[in-house]
């Protein structure tokens, strides 16, 4: 069986070929990531060119999400790479230069928001690179002078962290509203938000989105977007748990029982939740993952999170395809122990709940080999997915821009389009598709799940149990006539 827990892959330099991203998706990613963090639009719409000839050659379905970078603070270029010691002194300055070594122990950089530098101040804390090297304040004025306490290897345009110093930035910035005109116009299934603060900042998102029905994850990763967690879920398509910037944000020993917390409120509302951030991070350089690394996808999948993230792992990493892979097994492995079938254990919002929780209830009571089901917002498949049923979903829709974002949710396989909107005729049509794709057990019990008269989101009020006489039945429908 396909695993049920979905890979959100970063594409980068290591990965974005066409022949990677075929790698990829055979390896089990599921969605890819563009980071407008990094590289141009030119950049990005080659990539994204080469993952939809990927999706097309192997005639499967694939989400994108763009990444908008935000206010993220970064250090500027570095002519090399810093080896940075304990007891080195950086200094930080407004000029846009490209860093560089000005002596023995002594290191220059710019930042992208030379503003900031005014707001520090002495005994403040700096963090750089994710966290990863820490300096401590101890001169202010036109330049900032930090010393490091800790070592390590500082790269170009690496994220800086203000924990101690209250930085109020827009959280679109204005390259983010070119960057998302760019998404609107190529199509883009998600559009993260990065350091989102409250609600204000999700509806400023979708504003930008236009008519454009694009999805919306929230990027929870400062400490206000974990205090106002619900509003922001109110409002967001999705959620993201930003472990990187958010490890820094709030006390690092906070960030497990956050990640816990946010994935079950994100389930318990029926959105997506993409848990993220240096899940396999070693593999970057190493042909294998550590122990803790394994232990932490493994945690997340138990957690219930419906996808787990690979961000430099494969986007610049030695073997992105063997790191999809390492991620793809200890899935695999973890989802034997996995507690299914939440039918009976999460609220109801509303009355079709009770459809689709009595839909995996049934396929769980009369141990089905599938569940099919047609969706028309993806609200039923979502909803569905939130009971994490032990057979496979299978989805299907009459619009294409319905099917993709389903790659984002915990067990969902969305099938294809389908044109036909009569009931016995869907139904035909969708076990046609199952079965050219060799994924139709004609000895096995399917319940499908249909909205009849069609087009109504949320209006799905059929269940279907399809035995094998009643497959037959309707594989052997004679299809319509063209005229
Ligand atoms: P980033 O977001 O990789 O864009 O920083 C993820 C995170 O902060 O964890
Ligand atoms: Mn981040």
């Amino acid at each position: 069986m396909e695993k049920r827990t979905k890979i959100l892959a970063t594409l980068g330099p290591a990965s974005n070929s066409v022949e990677m991203i075929e790698g990829l998706i055979k390896a089990g990613a599921n969605m890819f990531r563009l980071n407008f963090s990094h590289g141009d639009h030119e950049y990005h719409s080659t990539t994204l060119k080469n993952i939809r000839k990927a999706m097309n050659n192997l005639n499967t379905t694939i989400a994108v999400l763009q990444d908008i970078s935000g206010p993220k603070v970064r250090i500027g270029e570095l002519e090399e790479p810093f080896k940075l010691f304990k007891g080195d002194e950086i200094t930080f300055i407004k000029n846009d230069i490209v860093g560089y070594k000005e002596a023995d122990k002594k290191y220059v950089v710019s930042i992208n928001y030379p503003d900031l530098l005014d707001k520090v101040k002495e005994g403040e804390y700096i963090y750089l690179y994710d966290g990863t090297i820490r300096a401590k304040v101890i001169e202010t004025g036109e330049e900032i002078k930090a010393v490091i306490e800790n070592q390590g290897t500082l790269g170009s345009k690496k994220g800086i962290n203000f924990p101690n110093t209250v930085i109020d930035i827009d959280v679109i910035t204005e390259k983010d509203k070119a960057d998302i005109k760019w998404g609107v116009e190529n199509k883009v299934d998600y559009f993260a938000i990065s350091f989102v603060q409250n609600k204000n900042d999700i509806e400023n998102a979708r504003k930008l989105l236009g008519n454009y029905k694009g999805r919306i994850i929230a990027k929870i990763e400062k400490f206000d977007a974990v205090q106002n967690i619900d509003e922001i879920i109110e409002v967001s398509d999705g959620i993201m748990v930003a472990r990187g910037d958010l490890g820094i944000e709030v006390p690092y020993y906070e960030v497990p029982t956050i990640q816990k917390r946010l994935i079950k409120k994100a389930n318990q509302a029926c959105i997506p939740v993409i848990t993220a951030t240096q899940m396999l991070l070693s593999m970057t350089e190493n042909e294998r993952a550590t122990r803790a690394e394994i232990s932490d996808v493994a945690n997340a999948v138990l957690d219930g999170t419906d996808a787990v993230m690979l961000s430099e792992e494969s986007a610049v990493g030695i073997d992105p395809i063997n790191t999809v892979d390492t991620m793809a097994h200890i899935i695999r492995e973890t989802e034997e122990i996995y507690p299914f079938d939440k039918h009976d254990k999460l609220a109801y919002h509303d009355k079709f709940d009770v459809i689709q929780a009595t839909a995996t209830k049934l396929a769980d009571d009369l141990n089905a080999t599938g569940i099919i089901a047609l969706t028309s917002s993806g609200k039923s498949a979502m909803k569905i997915s939130r009971y994490r049923p032990r057979t496979p979903i299978y989805i299907f829709t009459h619009k294409r821009r319905v099917l993709n974002p389903l790659c984002a949710n915990w067990g969902v396989q969305p099938i294809a389009k389908i044109k036909e909107a009569q009931a016995s005729k869907m139904i035909h049509s969708m076990l046609k598709h199952l079965e050219a794709k060799e994924l139709l057990n004609k000895d096995g019990i399917y319940i499908a799940t249909i909205g009849y008269p069609v087009g109504q989101p949320g209006s799905t009020n059929t269940i279907k149990i399809l035995t094998p006489s009643e497959m037959e039945y309707y594989l052997n429908l004679p299809t319509m006539k063209k005229k």
